[in-house]
């Protein structure tokens, strides 16, 4: 490519809402533009790295057995109607009708519509496994779009999914997935941990995600220092260690006012005892029944463990007249003790072993002192609804649990039959019998993973392309165009570069050399052959590494043999 004729311009200024450098960094580029919020134009530099993603992920899954089709971005509802998720998928599905007032959404994901697909060709068990993917546009309307192609509305996924007779054949396709998956992001270039991840609206209960490490990830991982156990917060867990009461410190329950102090905050400062002397009680609707959720008042209740736990598709907090209802009073004066309606009350792990405890009264205005779960009141569930924090053990070997933060670019998933079984999708087995097809299903957000790479790989000047991804592998500077010699070298130089099948631009515009460096570094080619008069006069032409600066004075002759040997060596 000629980059005089390229359609692209780079620039100085970012908008405002470019808040991280692989957006900011892809945008002055010249590879993405903002259509509408979360909605992207491609330019051609970025569509080359997706398409060099694409082709990576279709080479390791096409290894892999894995079949390529396409399917529609718009789905009928009957079919959401069907698996029961039209009701339950929330505002993120962007939903319409069309002309007859038939209900369509926009494809935020396609469960539904390979389900569909699959039992309208399935028969019998001799015809699987199957194993089917795609790579296409999806819509989710995020409630905030963000950080560019990180988080967009509109956005290229490959997802797949697997077909399997029984529970151990889908587990061995998810462990093919999984290692697919490894191959991938290795192949990418990119650094990431596999962690243990909770479900949400997919179904299912085996998942891991695919995390690229980088400080601006929206999502926490904490990982294990001594062993290779690491999950996402949501579902990390940690040992917990059963406290132990000694029933002779009880003291007697008293009711305290405690006037418009409702927060555990408020009441702390105005009891004048720390937050951990409270048990936070919080009333949930999971999936329209009211439970009574308690934990120590210095952590949090992680709802994902509630919808795992209760095997829920909506966890709420309640509203106000159902807190009335059940409680007697308003939020703020909820406890687990004197309720107005009997409730199911769980407790996080952290509740037990306490003694003396600071809780609600169901009374406005008032709280009780000296509440002690073990005397005072019934748990119905006691299990692990916390987060787990910094430094505490991890629950396989021990260890110290750390921090990190990840960005989401693959998630696997075991779906046993929740699809199938209610889209009665199902083959005849050995002895005639219908059995529901067993599913699994694999995502990769495509430009999410272009722009975690450029979040790892980038400095002050721009962007550090890993050779498997980028745009282009190499660009050839000819730095006075004035010169003839200079001409003729850069175009003899790109012309052997074309015909070894590298992709190579050449920066033919009429700029000083100053702006076409600055320009090659912000682009991130990672390799760039710089022809300047002086050295040419030696028949020596300068290579520069971006990644790591390193400039090599190779002989004219020999470059195209140098880049080659080069991007062999170094490209995953
Ligand atoms: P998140 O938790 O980040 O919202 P998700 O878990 O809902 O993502 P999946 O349903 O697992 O997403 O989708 C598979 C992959 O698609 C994700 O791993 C991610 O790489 C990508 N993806 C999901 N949502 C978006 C989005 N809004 N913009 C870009 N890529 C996305
Ligand atoms: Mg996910």
């Amino acid at each position: 490519m000629r980059i005089g004729q390229m359609f692209y311009q780079t620039l100085k200024e970012v908008p405002k809402e470019a808040q991280i450098p692989s957006h900011q960094l892809m945008f002055r580029a010249g590879m993405i533009q903002q259509l509408s919020s979360g909605i992207y134009n491609y330019l051609p530099l970025a569509l080359k790295s997706i398409r060099k993603i694409e082709n990576i992920i279709r080479e390791e899954l096409a290894k892999r057995g894995c079949q390529e089709v396409l399917l529609p971005l718009v789905q009928p509802a009957e079919l959401w109607n069907e698996s029961g998720r039209w009701d339950f998928y929330g505002p993120e599905l962007l939903r319409f009708k069309d002309r007859k007032g038939n209900d369509f959404c926009l494809g935020p994901t396609h469960e539904e519509v390979i389900t569909d697909m699959v039992r309208k060709n399935l028969k019998s068990y001799k015809q699987l496994p199957w194993n089917i993917f795609q790579i296409q546009t999806k819509f989710r309307d995020e409630v905030r779009p963000r950080f560019g192609l990180m988080r967009g509305r509109e956005f290229i996924m490959k997802d797949g999914y697997s077909f399997d007779i029984d529970e151990d054949a889908s587990k061995e396709s998810y462990k093919k997935m999984y290692e697919a998956y490894e191959a991938i992001f290795d192949r990418i270039g990119v650094q990431y941990r596999a962690v243990e991840a909770v479900t949400g609206n997919i179904g299912g209960n085996l998942s891991h995600e695919f995390q690229v490490l980088a400080d601006s990830g929206e999502d926490l991982i904490m990982s294990c220092d001594n062993c290779d156990y690491a999950a996402n917060v949501e579902k990390a867990t940690s040992v917990y260690e059963k406290g132990t009461v000694d029933k002779s410190n009880f003291l007697d329950m008293e009711e305290v006012h405690t006037p418009g102090y409702k927060t555990i905050d408020e009441v702390s400062l105005f009891l004048k005892k720390e937050s951990s002397s409270f048990i936070k009680s919080l009333l949930y609707l999971i999936d329209a029944e009211p439970v009574l959720v308690l934990i120590i008042g210095d952590q949090e209740i992680n709802e994902a463990k509630l919808k795992v736990c209760f095997n829920a598709d909506i966890v709420l907090l309640a509203d106000d007249k159902i807190i009335d209802d059940i409680s007697g009073a308003g939020a703020g004066y909820v406890g687990p003790v004197g309720l107005s309606s009997p409730v199911k009350i769980v407790a996080d792990y952290s509740v037990t072993g306490l003694e003396n405890m600071i809780a609600g009264a169901n009374k406005d205005e008032y709280h009780i002192i000296n509440v002690n779960p073990e005397r005072d009141f019934n748990i119905d569930v006691i299990d692990d609804f916390g987060f787990v924090s910094e430094g505490d053990r991890c629950p396989k070997c021990r260890g110290v649990l750390d921090p990190y933060r990840g960005i989401e670019v693959g998630q696997v998933f075991y779906l046993g039959t929740k699809y199938s079984e209610s889209m009665k999708c199902t083959y005849l087995d050995q002895n005639g019998k219908d059995q529901p097809v067993v599913m699994g299903c694999y995502g990769i957000g495509v430009g999410r993973t272009m722009a975690a790479t450029v979040e790892q790989n980038h400095d002050d000047n721009g962007i550090i392309w890993p050779l498997s991804i980028a745009p282009f592998e190499v660009v050839v500077l000819p730095l006075q165009m004035n010169s003839e010699e200079v001409l003729a070298a850069g175009e003899t130089i790109y012309k052997d570069l074309v015909s070894k099948g590298i992709d190579v631009a050449l920066d033919d515009r009429s700029e000083r050399a100053g702006f076409k460096f600055k320009d090659a570094d912000l682009i991130g080619y990672p390799l760039q052959v710089v022809i300047g008069k002086k050295s040419l006069e030696n028949s020596l032409v300068e290579i520069k590494i971006r990644k790591s600066g390193e400039k090599i004075e190779v002989p004219l002759h020999d470059v195209s043999q140098y880049v080659e040997a080069f991007i062999k060596e170094n490209k995953n």
